[in-house]
């Protein structure tokens, strides 16, 4: 009996280690931003259900308090509009094309979120690219994985690098995906490495990424086709975006001289009230520009970051593992707590 219970604490004994050895944190990276500004924010936003009438009045609002961020777009139809995610305006509604096409000439970024809302074969993804270029005159530097999309690049189980996280999630995970896998119809990774330089990997609550990340980006050696992966901050809907940005994290941010790119999806409905942007969407915006930050595109940050003394390509295993644990412990917590309340 009494060998049994010491086996047992010390099999815990060794589980604390390991935690503790993955979770220290590692040394923060100080930056120092253009223009003697004190901390680098933008947004990421997911074009889920975006349609011009809901997203119009919300990047007015951006650019009139001086934000310029990263927008995704579809270029083509959905051809599974069946799964809500998919459905929103593409680049073949020409109202829809002009607005982010006069979004670009203001200086804020156009991504991509997959070619379309449903899953695309190759010769799809290659004229849909080829479209895009040729509205926008320029490849997507960012590319965000899309839902159940199958092109999706590195999604479900080969989201994570550590073993046991990818065979935990292999045994879970209902669907399969294949951007990366060359035998597939769904294939694209070549496309990517070509032509995209960032693609978000995990979300998280922290405001501030450079603690989380302190590398960022980097690459991965086990999933080639990516030329750089990149941490975004977790603002999900407006109630979590309010959470996200609340003055005493805006206060941290600054303090710490952070770097926060929300990952949000502004056109999802929660951003806007009685046609307009929402008052509390408003009120966050207004605060963030009261302060002395660098606002721009999430690619224009992120090349920035490369450029920075100290920033290395490649993640070192410690790292790793402690973003795939960071991420499993936000998404545990997001499940698990129900949305913030707010007054
Ligand atoms: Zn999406």
């Amino acid at each position: 009996m009494r060998g049994i219970a010491k086996s047992i604490v010390l099999i815990l004994l060794i589980l604390a280690g390991t935690l503790a050895y993955f979770l220290y944190p590692p040394e923060p990276r100080a930056v120092t931003f253009p223009g003697g500004k004190r901390f680098a924010f933008s947004i990421v936003d997911d074009t889920d259900m975006a349609t011009l009438e809901r997203v119009k009045p919300l990047y007015e609002l951006l650019h009139r308090y001086g934000f310029r961020t990263t927008k995704t777009v579809w270029v083509l139809e959905s051809n599974e509009p069946s799964h809500p995610p998919n459905r929103g305006d593409t680049l073949q509604d020409p109202a829809y094309r002009a607005f982010i096409l006069d979004l670009k000439k203001r200086g804020f970024e156009i991504a991509l979120h997959g070619v379309r809302g449903g899953s695309s074969q190759r010769q799809d993804i290659i004229d849909g690219l080829k479209e895009f270029n040729g509205i926008l005159g320029e490849y997507p530097k960012i590319h965000i994985n899309h839902s159940l999309n199958r092109d999706n690049v590195y999604w479900g189980e080969l989201r994570w690098s550590f073993a046991p996280f990818q065979w935990g999630y292999g045994l879970i995970g209902k669907h399969k995906f294949f951007g990366q896998d060359s035998a597939s119809a769904h294939f694209w990774g070549d496309l990517v490495k070509q032509h995209v330089r960032y693609v978000n990997q995990f979300t998280y609550g922290d405001i501030n990424l450079l603690t989380i990340n302190p590398s960022m980006p980097y690459r991965l050696s086990d999933k080639p086709y990516v030329n750089y992966w990149f941490p975004t901050a977790d603002g999900d809907n407006l109630d979590w975006f309010d959470e996200l940005l609340r003055p005493e994290n805006l206060d941290r941010l600054e303090r710490e001289g952070g770097v926060c790119l929300v990952y949000t999806h502004m056109g999802a409905g929660s951003f806007n009230k009685d046609g307009g942007p929402h008052p509390r969407f408003e009120a966050r915006l207004k605060d963030l520009a009261s302060r002395n930050g660098w606002f721009a595109p999430a690619s224009e940050i992120l090349d920035y970051l490369r450029e920075q003394p100290g920033w290395t390509p490649d993640l070192s295993f410690r790292e790793e593992v402690r973003l795939e644990i960071l991420f499993l412990w936000n998404a545990i917590l997001r499940g698990l707590l129900p949305a913030p309340i707010h007054s």
